[in-house]
């Protein structure tokens, strides 16, 4: 650990017992202005771990070249998707920012530069589920991006470099989905439990190895077979799930919920580590 890393750390968030790290499945927007088995989940998994004094999350909606973190003092809730009822482009999240955090982060990380990112701010990755998790947005929020041109790897590198942020009182969140197929989506089956056999097989895949506690199969992805390649087409909202298992010290728990299937091609499961 750096210098500047233990002052930025020290001055601005105390050190705390380790915090869990959560990645969480959001699938669809609509999930924020909804209550429902899988809102009700969020808002369990926030009630099952203590008030985090700043939250980082790496949502698979915002991929960028490099690695970016949010540094804004109030970032602007961002509606990025189309075609949604107006109560969805109502919700607004006005959780502070962190720019200290941004700043611990790019530390943490180092020599990996960081860009101090001032233009982007909460998209629907982050803020439909924290809106539940923390509906009084009174946690401090940074997010972090994906840098797209890298491979699985960097990503899961990236989380172990982290691990410091979590005895820190600082809630690392991943948010995308495991199973994510939106061209094959089945929109009658979108309420209802429903995979089709190659995302059954899939989620069985990914379930085993992260209950067997060895990730490494599950950073090789591309390496899991013509179920995984349909499950994970595109890597966005798969990578923060390879964050999140960075974190995890090799011995501690990890607990899943919401293991279920949506339309037939999203899995809504989330992941607790710690
Ligand atoms: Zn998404």
């Amino acid at each position: 650990m750096t210098i500047p890393q233990l002052i930025t750390l020290a001055t601005s968030f105390p050190a705390t017992a380790p915090m869990p790290a959560l990645f969480v499945g959001h699938g669809s927007p609509m999930n924020a202005v909804e209550t429902n088995e899988f809102t009700e989940n969020f808002r369990a998994l926030a009630a099952g771990i203590p008030t985090p004094a700043a939250i980082l999350c790496i949502s698979a909606h915002w991929t960028t070249s490099g690695t970016h973190a949010t540094s804004m003092a109030h970032p602007p809730t961002i509606h990025d998707f189309y075609g949604f009822p107006d109560a969805l482009y109502a919700v607004c999240y006005p959780a502070p920012g962190s720019p200290a955090l941004a700043t611990a982060a790019a530390q943490a990380l180092a020599p990996t530069p960081v860009g101090m990112d001032q233009d982007w701010g909460l998209d629907h990755g982050t803020w439909s589920v924290l809106c539940h998790m923390y509906p009084e947005a009174a946690v401090p929020v940074v997010q972090l991006s994906l840098d797209i041109a890298r491979g699985p790897e960097y990503h899961y590198a990236l989380g172990q470099q982290l691990r410091t942020l979590r005895s820190h009182g600082v809630l690392i969140v991943g948010s995308g989905n495991i199973v994510h197929n939106l061209g094959l989506l089945d929109f009658e089956h979108m309420g209802s439990h429903y995979g089709y056999s190659w995302a059954i097989e899939a989620a069985d895949i990914v379930r085993t190895h992260l209950l067997s506690g060895d990730f490494a199969p599950l950073v090789d992805y591309p390496s899991l077979g013509p179920s995984m390649a349909l499950a994970v087409p595109t890597p966005e909202h798969y990578l923060p799930l390879l964050y999140i298992l960075g974190l995890h010290d090799g011995a501690e728990p990890l607990a899943l919920s919401s293991d279920v299937l949506v339309g037939g091609s999203i899995s809504m499961t989330c992941v607790r580590v710690g």
